[in-house]
């Protein structure tokens, strides 16, 4: 197969085949970039696989970067452009489940495209646009089949993070896994407990949003992966096979929204929802996103009545917190809730009509915590629609604080 036209991601990376291939060594495009070109989705990195080794390649370009020269990889810059560009590898003994033991430069191609983890992900393509398929890819994706390059129990024996990544594509590109992967996967799921919790987050995110998150969670329950992540329970599969079926025919917007959804299935405490996320060791910013959306979901659960300032306490977070609850209640009626939150007054501390500053340079206080306190009972009077926020007023209201030495 060759492909006539290829997209402008390419074509920019042309002169860089061009360089390595001039100076006598082999150059192809492979990998992600190669498969969504074939299914016409978006193109993110070009990546580059060639025979040259790192220091041949570093002697050619002006401006690289060594992103990864252990491995292999070296970044080549071009016109503001980033090029990874790997040496055709093998790796040998795996020994801890999740990376070889060593890893040797080669200078054939086939060795590095075996290595790979999936067919459609084997694929190169050369600067002509003619596809080395060795193993079967273009079939596959032609398919929407997900299968292991070679035996698949071996292959996930090498690195166990290879089975979320199959139920990552498979949800994120509708694909079905084939029966033997699907198999070793169910074989070997307690494999899964030798990786490293950020490499499974980032999988387990992406399948997430993926736009077969319904099947790739059944999946993550059916094949036992579950079990080996941290903070769910041996006996949640049914929960987990529930929170995909809820999502059939549905996609989820981003992270957030997504881990909240997964949160609000477990049913955990809002406590536990935080020792969650930290163990998947999500970032403070995150967690405290998801926490702010998964405490007013709590306080609809409860049948709360949401006033003015819990609107204001969810801030940012209430699209999350409105979307989680959509999936939930057939006839939930999110636009009510956004348009009391954008009739707010205020929406932030920072859009009261006065500051710290203002209070001392009125005399009203003196810097400390009782400022703080005044600010605050300010804050709270104004977005309740008990205070205007008007300067005069909220002076008044915090000297009349002040006088009755609240
Ligand atoms: P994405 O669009 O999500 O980046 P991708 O296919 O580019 O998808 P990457 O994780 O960026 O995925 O990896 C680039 C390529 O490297 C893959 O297409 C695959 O050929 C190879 N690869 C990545 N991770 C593994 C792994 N764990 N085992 C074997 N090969 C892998
Ligand atoms: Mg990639």
């Amino acid at each position: 197969m060759k492909i006539a036209n290829l997209p402008q991601e390419f074509t920019a990376a042309l002169p860089i085949l061009e360089t390595i291939t001039n100076a006598g060594f082999e150059a192809y495009f492979v990998g992600g970039s190669v498969r969504d070109m074939l299914l016409g989705k978006a193109i993110h990195d070009v990546d580059i696989a060639t025979s040259a080794y790192p220091s041949e390649i570093k002697a050619l370009f002006n401006k690289t970067v060594d992103t990864g020269i252990e491995h292999g990889t070296v970044m080549i810059l071009d016109h503001g452009n980033g090029y990874e560009t790997t040496t055709f590898r093998t790796e040998t003994g795996y020994t801890d489940f999740r990376r070889p033991d060593s890893v040797s430069f080669v200078r054939d191609l086939a060795e590095d495209l075996k290595r790979r983890d999936f067919t459609i992900n084997a694929l190169a393509m050369r600067a002509n646009g003619e596809i080395v398929d060795l193993f079967n890819g273009l079939e596959d994706l032609d398919k929407h089949i997900i299968r292991a390059v070679g035996d698949p129990v071996e292959r996930f024996h090498e690195d166990a993070l290879r089975m979320m990544r199959a139920l990552r594509f498979s949800a994120q590109l509708g694909f079905v896994i084939e029966a033997a992967t699907n198999e070793a996967i169910k074989g070997e799921a307690h494999l899964l407990v030798n990786i490293a919790v950020e490499r499974i987050n980032v999988e387990l995110s992406k399948l997430l949003l993926g736009k077969a998150v319904a099947e790739g969670l059944m999946a993550f329950a059916q094949s036992g992966l579950y079990k080996y992540v941290p903070n769910i329970d041996m006996g949640r599969e049914l929960d987990i096979v529930a929170a995909g079926l809820k999502l059939q025919g549905q996609i989820l917007p981003d992270d957030a929204t997504a881990w909240t959804y997964l949160i609000d299935q477990l049913g955990l405490s809002e406590d536990d929802a935080g020792s969650f996320l930290k163990a998947w060791k999500h970032s403070n910013d995150f967690i405290k996103q998801v926490k702010t959306a998964y405490h007013f979901i709590q306080l609809y659960r409860q049948q709360v009545t949401i006033t003015k300032w819990e609107l204001y306490q969810v801030g940012a977070a209430l699209p999350i917190a409105l979307a989680v609850l959509g999936l939930n209640f057939k006839s939930f009626d999110g636009d009510k809730y956004l348009t009391a939150y954008h009739s707010l007054v205020i929406t932030n501390k920072r859009q009261l009509a006065i500051d710290g500053q203002q209070l001392i340079a009125a005399g009203v206080v003196k810097p400390g915590p009782k400022m703080g306190k005044i600010l605050a009972k300010i804050e709270h009077a104004v977005v309740i629609g008990q205070l205007k926020n008007h300067l005069s007023d909220l002076l008044a209201y915090a000297e009349m604080l002040q006088s009755k030495g609240e």
